[in-house]
């Protein structure tokens, strides 16, 4: 089979014929219909994380067909149509047994530690596949297991519930998820902090309150709003510890403030009056669950979660169209994503 593979660290990607993966009993093979071409994909590329195997095929948003399952697989067939959650783990571990497979001892990150989604077939174990209902389209559907995911997972992390108010740091690929899945679970008002004046502009136009964070400090804009008391979950989505800070500020009596972005540097805060106080709490969130897709997957068919068809683009399942893809993670367009289109 034809895959588009990462074989040096910091070269482009190269186009490689591959022998077709041969599954064992409680795998699936899947036929490629869509995949996503993500950030991290370009990070992977030019080694800012490391890259243990090589050569392996990039690319972790996958949906396509069952081309094959295993003896042991009941839950799909042959023909259907489903969507790939981006962790392969080994379903036995004591954080497996406990539906924590981000932890699990031997896990591996398809697309990374082992091939994805970037070819046109791929091996991954039964239990990382759902169905994808007729409904949602399969580029929806792969773009879908990424930011989306991860989304949700922080509003469940920060205990999100229905009349919650929440702030939103940073409004790209996540905050865009993450604004909606909000308002699918009946939250009340939701501020997204932005610098960037398109962004701002897209949030406002969707019913959110713009808070622009170069016109004034965005805490005392929040602040404001709220009638001095803030608001009851802040998502952090830059990876900024000057933005980590302001979610926490942000926050209401017993709220919380889940972080997602990621930064190496240290963030400050004053344990009595700016946590302790108002028992604020602070949450770490990483990746996302697969017990978390079927919620995401049913609000995407109710149309409670979206993308605007302008908001994707379309490339082959070609090397130099996907290296051009993943260069152009140096001047993000706001909520474009590129999709390749393996088959159809
Ligand atoms: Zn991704
Ligand atoms: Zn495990």
């Amino acid at each position: 089979m034809r895959a588009v593979r990462l074989t040096q660290v910091g070269k482009p990607l190269q186009e490689a014929e591959v022998d077709l993966p041969e599954i064992g009993v409680s795998d699936v093979l899947v036929r490629i219909a869509a995949c996503g071409i993500c950030h991290s994909d370009e990070h992977y590329r030019a080694g800012i994380s490391r890259m243990d195997r090589l050569p392996v095929t990039l690319g972790h948003e996958i949906a396509g067909w069952i081309e094959k399952a295993g003896a042991d697989i009941k839950h799909v067939t042959r023909g259907d149509r489903v969507c790939i959650h981006y962790l392969a783990h080994c379903g036995s571990c004591e954080f497996c047994v406990r539906g924590l497979e981000q932890f699990c001892r031997s896990g591996q990150m398809i697309g990374k530690h082992r091939d994805g989604g970037y070819a046109e077939f791929i091996k991954v174990p039964g239990r990382n596949v759902f169905a994808l209902p007729d409904g949602i389209p399969f580029e929806i559907g792969a773009i879908m297991m990424c930011s989306s995911a991860t989304a949700l997972h922080a509003l469940n992390k920060a205990r999100f519930k229905a009349g919650d108010s929440i702030a939103i740091f940073g409004f790209g690929g996540l905050g865009f998820s993450a604004f909606q899945l909000a308002r699918a679970f009946d939250c009340k008002d939701v501020y997204v902090v932005e610098i960037n004046p398109a962004k701002l502009a897209s949030a406002a136009s969707m019913g959110a309150i713009a808070i622009d964070a170069r016109s004034a400090d965005p805490i005392e804009q929040i602040k404001e709003a709220t009638a001095g008391t803030g608001v009851d979950v802040a998502l952090e989505l830059i990876g900024s510890a000057k933005t980590m800070r302001q979610a926490v500020l942000c926050l209401g009596p017993l709220g919380r403030a889940a972080l997602v972005g990621l930064t190496a540097e240290t963030m400050s805060i004053l344990p009595y009056t700016e946590l302790i106080n108002k028992e604020a709490e602070i949450i770490g969130v990483s990746d996302h669950l697969a017990t978390e897709l079927p919620t995401l997957i049913e609000f995407a068919r109710s149309g409670k979660l979206r993308f605007p068809s302008d908001a994707l683009r379309f490339v082959d399942l070609d090397a130099e169209q996907i290296n051009a893809s993943l260069d152009g993670f140096q001047n993000p367009i706001d909520h474009i994503r590129t999709v390749i289109r393996v088959a159809s």
